[in-house]
C-alpha cells in the first residue's frame, strides 16, 4: 500500500465511541479534526490508561494507532472536537479563550479522551496549536504520577512526538499527549456563557454537568432544594479537597486560571507546575507569574477566588446570593479538615486527633520554611525514623538543632500515646519516596530529544508505585543537584 492511501486509512480501535459532550450543540464548540503530524514516534505509554479504556495494550504498540493519535488518521467512530470557553487568567477576565491546541475525540468506556497539541483551532488566537516534546511528557508523567499518589487528576494514556519544528523561546519539536478524563469540563466552560449573557445554554451545560457527573445535587442537601447551589457547593468541595492534597504533598500548580479548574475537581492542565524541593511557602514555579500570585501558600486562597468566579457565572440559575455564598464558605472548613487528616497521617497520628496536633503541625512548618528543608526527604526520613526510633538523620536536615530538638522532643510524646510500628508503616505509605522533582523531568526530557525514551518510562514506572523502595533508583530520592535551582518553567509550552 503506498503512503498516500495509508494515510488517509480509518484505524478502527475496538472501542465503543460516543461523545455525550458533542450533544449538547454546537454553540458548546467547533467540530473539526485533528492536524497530521509528520513521522510521529512514540515517546510514552501507560498501560494502565489503556486499561481503563477498554483499549487492548498490544495497540500502544501499533503503529496504526500512533498515526491515529497523531492525526494522521481519523478514528472510526469518533466525532472530534474543540470546545470553547472564556476565563480570569492571573486575576484579569480574559474572554474568550477555548481549547487552543486540544481536540475531543469522544467517549470511550465512560472517559472523554482528548489530544493536546493536535494543532490548529477557531480558538488557537495567536498560538500555532502544537505543544512542545518537553511539556508534553512533563504532563505525561505528572498526571500519572498524581494518580499514584492518590490524588484527583486527569490521566495521561501516552505522548507521540515528532521532529517537526515549533518555536518557543528556541526551536523545539512538537509533540501530542493523549488525556483522559471524565470530563474535561472547566470553571471556564460555565463563565463563558454566563458573561456572554446566554442563559439558556448556560443552564444546558449545568445541567448536563448535574445529571451526569452530580446527581445527588438534584436531592435537597443543607442548602435545600436548588440543585445549581448544591452543585457549587459540591465542586467547592470537591476543590477544597484537591487543594489540600497538593499542599500536603508540596505540589505548585503554577497556573490556577479559571479556565484550568476542572469542575470534576481534577488536577488539571500541567504546565510550569513543580513539586517543592525545599520547603518554601513562597515559592513561585511559573517564571511568568512575576508577582506570585501562583505562589505555594496562595494556592489554597486562590482555589477559592476561582469558586468565587464560578459562582457569579452560576448566580443566574441559583438566583440567591446567600445560598451561593453559603456554598463558597464549605471551601476553608473542608479544606482545613482534609489537610489536618493529610498531616495526620503523614505524621504517624493513628489515634484521635488532639487539640494540640495542631500547633504540632504548625510549629512543624515554621521549622521546615526557617531551614528550606527538602520536603519529600524530610517526611521519609521521618517516616524511617519513627519505625527504628532514630531521629539524627532528620534532624541532619535542619539548620536550627535546637529548635528541632525542641519539637522532636513533643512529637515523641505525641507519638508515644500511639503504636510507633504502625505509625511508621502508615507514614510509609503516605509519605513518598519518589515524587517528579523538576530536574527528574528534565534528565528524562533531555534524553527524550535525543530520542532516547528509556528515562521517561523509567520515571512512569517508578512514579507509578512512589511509596516502594525500587533500590535501583534509590538515587532518584537523593537531594536535587545544584542545577535543579537554576531550572526556569514558564507558560511557554
Ligand atoms: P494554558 O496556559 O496552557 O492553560 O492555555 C491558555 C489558553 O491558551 C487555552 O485557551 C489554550 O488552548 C491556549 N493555548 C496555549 N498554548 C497554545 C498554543 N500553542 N496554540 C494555541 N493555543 C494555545
Ligand atoms: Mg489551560
Amino acid at each position: 500500500m503506498n503512503a498516500v492511501s495509508e494515510a488517509f486509512q480509518i484505524h478502527h480501535t475496538g472501542l465503543a465511541w460516543n461523545n455525550q459532550f458533542q450533544q449538547l450543540g454546537p454553540d458548546f464548540y467547533t467540530p473539526l479534526a485533528p492536524q497530521a503530524l509528520p513521522e510521529p514516534y512514540w515517546v510514552g505509554r501507560s498501560i494502565a490508561v489503556a486499561d481503563l479504556l477498554g483499549l487492548p495494550p498490544e495497540q500502544l504498540a501499533s503503529d496504526a494507532l500512533l498515526q491515529a493519535l497523531a492525526g494522521n488518521r481519523p478514528i472510526s467512530g469518533t466525532q472530534p472536537l474543540a470546545s470553547v470557553y472564556s476565563g480570569h487568567q492571573f486575576g484579569q477576565w480574559a474572554g474568550q479563550l477555548g481549547d487552543g491546541r486540544a481536540c475531543l475525540l469522544g467517549e470511550a468506556n465512560g472517559l472523554e479522551v482528548q489530544l493536546k497539541g493536535s494543532g490548529l483551532t477557531p480558538y488557537s488566537r495567536m498560538g500555532d496549536g502544537r505543544a512542545v516534546l518537553r511539556s508534553s511528557i512533563r504532563e505525561f508523567l505528572c498526571s500519572e504520577a498524581m494518580h499514584a499518589l492518590g490524588i484527583a487528576t486527569t490521566r495521561a494514556l501516552c505522548v507521540v512526538g515528532s521532529d517537526e519544528e515549533v518555536a518557543r523561546e528556541s526551536l523545539e519539536t512538537a509533540a501530542v499527549v493523549t488525556r483522559v478524563a471524565p470530563s474535561f469540563i472547566r470553571f471556564g466552560h460555565f463563565e463563558h456563557f454566563a458573561a456572554r449573557n446566554q442563559l439558556p445554554q448556560l443552564k444546558t451545560l449545568a445541567d448536563y454537568v448535574i445529571s451526569r457527573y452530580y446527581p445527588d445535587c438534584n436531592s435537597a442537601s443543607t442548602l435545600g432544594a436548588n440543585p445549581y447551589a448544591n452543585l457549587l457547593m459540591q465542586v467547592t468541595e470537591r476543590t477544597a479537597v484537591m487543594l489540600a492534597h497538593w499542599q500536603a504533598v508540596g505540589f505548585c500548580h503554577g497556573v490556577m486560571n479559571t479556565d484550568n479548574m476542572s469542575i470534576l475537581g481534577l488536577t488539571i492542565d500541567y504546565g510550569p507546575f513543580q513539586f517543592l524541593d525545599a520547603f518554601d511557602p513562597g515559592h513561585i514555579c511559573n517564571h511568568t507569574d512575576r508577582g506570585g500570585r501562583y505562589a505555594f501558600a496562595r494556592q489554597p486562597d486562590i482555589a477559592h477566588w476561582n469558586l468565587y468566579a464560578l459562582a457569579q457565572a452560576l448566580m443566574p440559575l441559583i438566583e440567591d446570593q446567600a445560598l451561593a455564598l453559603q456554598a463558597l464558605d464549605t471551601f476553608k472548613p473542608v479544606f482545613e479538615r482534609t489537610w489536618q487528616q493529610l498531616m495526620r497521617a503523614k505524621l504517624g497520628l493513628l489515634d484521635a486527633a488532639r487539640e494540640e496536633d495542631q500547633t504540632l503541625i504548625a510549629d512543624l512548618f515554621t521549622l521546615l520554611a526557617q531551614d528550606r528543608v527538602d520536603y519529600p526527604i524530610f517526611w521519609r526520613r521521618l517516616s524511617h525514623a519513627v519505625g527504628g526510633q532514630h531521629f539524627a538523620p532528620v534532624r541532619d536536615l535542619f539548620l536550627d538543632r535546637a529548635a528541632f530538638d525542641g519539637w522532636q522532643m513533643r512529637y515523641a510524646e505525641r507519638l508515644s500515646t500511639g503504636a510507633p510500628d504502625q505509625a511508621a508503616a502508615l507514614m510509609l505509605k503516605t509519605n513518598p519516596k519518589y515524587v517528579l522533582r523538576n530536574y527528574l523531568g528534565e534528565l528524562a526530557i533531555e534524553a527524550a530529544k535525543a530520542r532516547d525514551f528509556s528515562g521517561v518510562a523509567n520515571l512512569a514506572v517508578l512514579l507509578e508505585r512512589p511509596f516502594d523502595e525500587h533500590p535501583e533508583f534509590e538515587s532518584f530520592a537523593d537531594f536535587p543537584p545544584d542545577w535543579a535551582s537554576r531550572i526556569e518553567i514558564s507558560c511557554s509550552s
